[in-house]
């Protein structure tokens, strides 16, 4: 690159650095690279999609004033992503300020060999749009995802699977990720997504189990055989989120198909689920036993400290827009201690003070907070209870074994636990009548409706069994 090119770019960041003030342009610009410079454009790359997204949309036009006044005839500015192998790749201006690699992570993720051309994650999104894939949100990176108790496994797991090579052994085949609503899922799976892709050796395909069921398969079912082959073979790495919505006959049968293809040939499969395979219902037990045969890592609810940190991370992507905007450690410690659902409410509430803060200018107070978040404090949710807990619970209290419970033995010291398991079965989880069968021993879904009214006409003139039920109830709850 010329050397007045380099100069002219000098003075625009100083510019930049004068107009947006230097924690913002430390947060935002620092890492922004000059790649290319005409009469009429100029463009330049940053490090994630991120980033990119973020400076068109709320800073387009002061960067392009500040190369107006280097260059007036220029008109336009372009942001290409930069994958991170250009994090070791020789640099390329020698006086280039070293801020601009202030921020890379020093971990060598996606390290490549230094000459190797860089792939833009735009054309590897663009490789990912074009084979059907589902939008991506650029906000769900690794990078905004904070790591805690509950997820640190998931999380790990994760990013093994994003960072992995061509031709690397699968360690775990499918990652099969589940939790309940707002706990992480989409972001960690759309992160997988976006860092496989900007890595650029393998492409990774985002389907919600919707865009799977409706676009993927109906386009598979146009194709011969052999275009269907060559599909699969275009994707390393295919992310199916809210797997507990593929429904259908002949979309699981496309779906198992192409879960073993995938899967016998070396291909990484990730999926994720608000509930373990085991209780997927309605789904084929081949398919199953192939999702509970890889990795299957739960995430469990955002601890205290864990919301705390997303609450922080949060206020602070606002300040870079709203300088102004502050939230007292006490506010977002109350924040935290009482909007314990999810993250989706979490981000909520910064949402609203931030609204309330801007548009009437008031500061934000413990007050204000109370107020304005009133409607997101929801009473504990109950904790989710598996068959497999209460079947565990209820023989550890009527003394028998788990696998009596299953089994088809008709005594009278084994029907009764099992019938109060179905009960409990029916009454705290949300499972089906032949779901509840199949989970006791593959039992008809008639005898498990038989087993919950006996039980519920005997609490009703049995104290001592009601008295038992409520406890064992209160035992699983907590
Ligand atoms: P799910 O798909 O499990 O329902 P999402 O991934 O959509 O949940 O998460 C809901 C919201 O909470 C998103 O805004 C997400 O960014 C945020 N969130 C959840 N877990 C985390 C985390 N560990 N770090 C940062 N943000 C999180
Ligand atoms: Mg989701």
């Amino acid at each position: 690159m010329a050397k007045n090119e380099q100069e002219c770019w000098a003075r625009v960041k100083d510019r930049l650095r004068t107009t947006v003030g230097d924690d913002v342009y430390n947060s935002w610009f620092a890492r922004v690279d000059l790649e290319q410079l005409n009469s009429e454009a100029v463009h330049m790359s940053v490090p994630t999609r991120f980033l990119k997204s973020w400076i068109q949309t709320h800073y387009a036009e002061r960067v392009l004033g500040c190369w107006q006044e280097e260059l007036p005839n220029l008109n336009r500015i372009e942001l290409t992503v930069r994958t991170p192998a250009r994090s070791i790749a020789p640099v390329k201006d020698a006086k280039a300020p070293t801020e601009e690699r202030r921020g890379e992570r020093g971990d060598g993720r996606g390290v490549q060999e230094g000459g190797r051309a860089p792939i833009s994650a735009m054309s590897a999104s663009a490789g990912h749009d074009a084979l059907g894939g589902s939008p991506l949100d650029p906000r769900l990176t690794f990078e905004t995802f904070v790591i805690g108790r509950s997820n640190t496994l998931a999380h790990a797991a994760a990013r093994q699977v994003a960072e992995g090579r061509r031709g690397d052994t699968v360690m775990f085949n499918p990652l099969y990720i589940h939790a309940g609503v707002g706990l992480g899922k989409t972001h960690l799976l759309q992160a997988i997504t976006f860092t496989g892709n900007a890595i650029g050796q393998r492409k990774v395909l985002y389907l919600t189990a919707e865009k799977f069921m409706y676009g993927f398969v109906s386009a598979l079912k146009t194709q011969t055989a052999l275009a269907f082959k060559e599909t699969l073979r275009a994707i390393d790495v295919l992310v199916i989120d809210d797997m507990q919505f593929l429904q259908g006959k002949s979309t699981q049968a496309e779906f198992c198909h192409t879960l073993n293809a995938l899967i016998d040939s070396g291909r990484q499969v990730v999926i994720a689920a608000d509930r373990p395979p085991s209780d997927l219902e309605s789904l084929d037990d081949r398919v199953r036993s192939r999702l509970a045969g890889g990795l299957v890592v739960e995430m469990g609810s955002l601890g205290e400290e864990l919301r705390l940190e997303i609450l922080k991370s949060r206020v602070a992507v606002a300040r870079h827009l709203h300088p102004s905007f502050d939230v007292p450690a006490p506010v977002l410690e109350y924040l935290a201690r009482t909007i314990t659902h999810n993250g989706r409410d979490l981000e909520g509430a910064i949402n609203r003070l931030l609204a309330h803060n801007t548009l009437s200018g008031h500061a934000v107070t413990l007050e204000m907070a109370e107020r304005e978040v009133r409607d997101l404090i929801r009473p504990q949710e109950p904790r989710r209870v598996k068959i497999e807990d209460i079947q565990r619970v209820v023989a550890r209290q009527y003394n028998v074994s788990r696998s009596d419970l299953l089994s088809s033995r008709r005594t009278a010291n084994v029907v009764r636990p099992r019938q109060v398991a179905m009960y409990l079965a029916k009454t705290l989880t949300l499972r089906s009548l032949p779901e509840i069968g199949r989970r006791f021993g593959g039992r008809d879904h008639t005898t498990v409706l038989h087993a919950v009214r006996k039980i519920e006409a005997l609490v009703g003139r049995d104290a001592a069994l009601a008295d038992e039920v409520e406890l064992l109830k209160r035992m699983l709850q907590e």
